[in-house]
């Protein structure tokens, strides 16, 4: 008998550690004051104070610059719409190119495409995840606007290496930083190193209000064609006609009710994060003296968030499949991401330039294609998420540290038990 509960033994876990509810009384009196006060949004599309909206989206942007030191907070509705905004007021569109990692949640990328721009992959440091700034430069052409990175799974990217190339290159830096709140760079913000960062307050992220998205930025211009686009920027230019630029306007403003949740949760985010630091900490020391695991690695300076916790599987200490690992930790009660996201540039939409209809826009603006989106452009991004890369999402409310130390018990009682593994991967029970 074998004592994996893969193999019916006993888990270490019997039962799974739910998504915590983050919300308390200090939210729902929120929301019933806004209720109460019948004003669910006070956005209007003309001149005026409310262009700007109302008293608690206000309130938001100011706690969102106070926190984390930045000059302009313009909330949105999603992190995706703020992408969405960011590039779109930075004016690039038809015939640009934007550069970015492939390894990141698809709207990272599909924010360009909806601006008419082309993403171009620049592939990712084996270390971090985040854009490797050597691989950089290589695909800058002239059509090149701007540098979308992601700050991806709490790890701020290399921005002073980055900043560096693109400030040669007179780009723009926008920061995806929607994994990343509260992580530092000697001290710096991620999320306002770069040109513009983007929050996220969606459901999944480090705080939430269900839905939400925030743009910072230092850069006054910048700020106010976000605070356009937001907001059907055109009714304005109408009436002032004293902008030298078009801003095609949407409706991407946030609900009072959503910013009345928002300024409470980002009153608990620094909470949030120590919890997430100290099991992180925890568990990144217990994974030394595992072999053929590797933690999270920290460049000197940086501060990470752990919006989850990568780890790298070296198979061949292991002598098993990432996946046969990952099942036997799941039996042991707790389930692992394998890989994260497929590279974007192997997504159908993406190989087949199938995105507005059969136009081949935007593609088809440029001229002389730089990257042919195959198996190949990005090999780090693709060893890690096709061999190497497994996510936990262990560090975080409502896990303890004695959640951690379970987890680190899982992990030796199936080293303790790879031979068997070993043979289930042979014997293929595991394709049933
Ligand atoms: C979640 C996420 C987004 C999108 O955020 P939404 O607020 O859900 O639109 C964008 N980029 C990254 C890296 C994310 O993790």
């Amino acid at each position: 008998m074998n004592e994996l509960a893969l193999f019916d033994g006993v888990p270490v876990r019997k039962t799974a550690i739910p998504w915590a509810n983050t919300m308390g009384t200090e939210e729902e009196n929120a929301v019933v004051d806004v209720m109460r006060s019948g004003i669910l949004s006070d956005f209007v599309a003309v001149k005026g104070e409310k262009f700007l909206g109302g008293s608690r989206v206000k309130k938001l942007e100011k706690a969102f610059c106070e926190r984390f030191s930045a000059q302009y907070a313009i909330t949105v509705n999603s992190a995706t719409t703020a992408l969405h905004t960011a590039i779109a007021a930075c004016e690039i569109g038809p015939g640009d190119e934007v550069l970015v990692s492939p390894y990141t949640m698809t709207a990272s990328a599909s924010a360009i495409l909806m601006n008419g721009a082309v993403p171009i992959f620049v592939d990712i440091d084996r270390e971090r995840y985040t854009m490797d700034p050597l691989q950089i430069e290589k695909w800058i052409t002239p059509n090149t606007k701007a540098i979308l990175t992601v700050n991806i799974f709490g790890l701020p990217s290399d921005l002073p290496a980055i900043m560096k190339i693109a400030r040669k290159h007179n780009l723009y830096v926008i920061e995806d930083n929607a994994q990343a709140p509260g992580a530092t760079i000697n001290g710096k913000e991620a999320g306002t190193i770069a040109d513009i960062g983007v929050f996220s307050l969606n459901y999944h992220k480090v705080i939430h209000s269900g839905e939400g998205g925030v743009l910072l930025t230092n850069n006054k211009d910048l700020a106010y064609r976000c605070q356009l686009i937001r907001n059907h920027g055109e009714v304005i230019l109408d009436e002032s006609d004293d902008m030298d630029t078009v801003a095609l306007g949407n409706n991407y403003r946030m609900s009072e009710i959503h910013a009345a949740i928002g300024i409470e949760q980002l009153k608990k985010l620094d909470g949030f994060l120590k919890t997430r630091r100290e099991l992180a900490e925890r568990l990144t020391q217990g994974l030394k003296f595992v072999k053929g695991l590797k933690g999270v690695f920290i460049p000197k300076g940086y501060t990470h968030s752990y919006y989850v916790y990568p780890i790298q599987f070296d198979s061949e200490i292991w002598g098993i499949d990432r996946k046969i690992f990952a099942k036997a930790i799941a039996a042991e009660g707790f389930p692992l991401g394998i890989g994260y996201v497929k590279p974007i540039y192997l997504m159908n939409m993406y190989k087949h330039k199938h995105v507005y209809n059969h136009t081949q826009y935007p593609f088809n603006l440029i001229k002389k294609s730089t990257q042919k989106y195959e198996k190949g452009i990005c090999p780090v991004t693709e060893n890690m998420h096709y061999n190497t890369l497994l996510v936990a999402d262990v560090c975080r409310v409502p896990y303890t540290k004695d959640n951690i130390d379970e987890f680190l018990l899982a992990i030796t009682k199936v080293w303790d038990n790879r031979k068997a593994l070993e043979e289930y991967e042979k014997n293929c029970i595991c394709r049933t």
